[in-house]
């Protein structure tokens, strides 16, 4: 069989990380995460001191040396190296979210992810989670899921995430944080969240995790079956 490159977009907090990483593990595929590698550049902007809403200082600071690195460990885990740092842990924050929704709606940071983007994709069969695969990453991916849930059911799960590290936060700013993320990720100029025409709509709000993922394997599986 060729590889195949699978192509999950969706809003924040839909599982699709989750299960993008659990479907790739059955698979045997490359897990790419993109939305870590956003958080990254946001995180090396907060590092410089540049506030939100600030897009003209983020562009010199792209071409100092900001490099992104992907690693993955013996369990096939993605870490994601910021000038060879390992920053995996540090992005998931509330405040990295907003930091990666603002730099993501800047169309030199895209252009900046997309070679890098693409590339992983040319030589091995991928899963890649993102907003934009399907419609500009990879147009041709062989599979493409939209995997939505109701914006209640995306805050709680989030919530519940937030919570298990540890962090302190409270529902409401959770909800409030994510209508606003989709906002901007939908309504942006630059590769905006959107269903492919040819994507497969999942909505996860009434299914557990197993069933997602058993409906995302379904997809991926007749693929490979028809690849054969
Ligand atoms: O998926 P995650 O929540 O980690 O993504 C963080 C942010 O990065 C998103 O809110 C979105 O603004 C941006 N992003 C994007 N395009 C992608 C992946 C993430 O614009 N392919």
């Amino acid at each position: 069989m060729n590889h195949i490159a699978v192509a999950i977009d969706g809003p924040s907090g839909a599982g699709k990380s989750t299960i993008a990483r659990a479907a790739a593990k059955a698979m045997g595929f490359v897990y790419v995460d993109t939305g870590a590698m956003y958080r990254t550049i946001g995180l090396a902007v907060s590092r410089r001191g540049i506030s939100i809403g600030e897009p003209e200082k983020v562009l010199p600071m792209l071409d100092e040396n900001v490099t992104i690195g992907l690693a993955y460990d013996d369990a096939g885990v993605q870490h994601v190296l910021l000038n060879g740092e390992d920053v995996s842990s540090l992005i998931r924050t509330p405040e990295m979210s907003m930091y990666a929704s603002f730099v993501s709606a800047i169309p030199e940071v895209r252009a900046f992810l997309l070679d890098t983007q693409r590339n992983l994709a040319r030589t091995t069969s991928v899963i890649m989670d993102g907003r934009d695969i399907g419609t500009v990453i990879l147009p041709d991916a062989r599979v493409k899921i939209f995997l939505t849930a109701s914006t209640e059911a995306r805050a709680k799960r989030r919530l519940l995430e937030l919570q298990e590290k540890g962090e302190d936060v409270t529902y409401e700013a959770v909800l409030s944080d994510m209508i606003q993320r989709d906002k901007q990720d939908s309504e942006r100029a630059a590769a905006p969240l959107r269903q492919a025409e040819d994507a497969v709509l999942v909505d996860t709000s009434e299914l557990t995790l197993e069933q997602s993922i058993d409906a995302v394997l379904q997809q991926i599986r007749a693929a490979v079956e028809e690849e054969r």
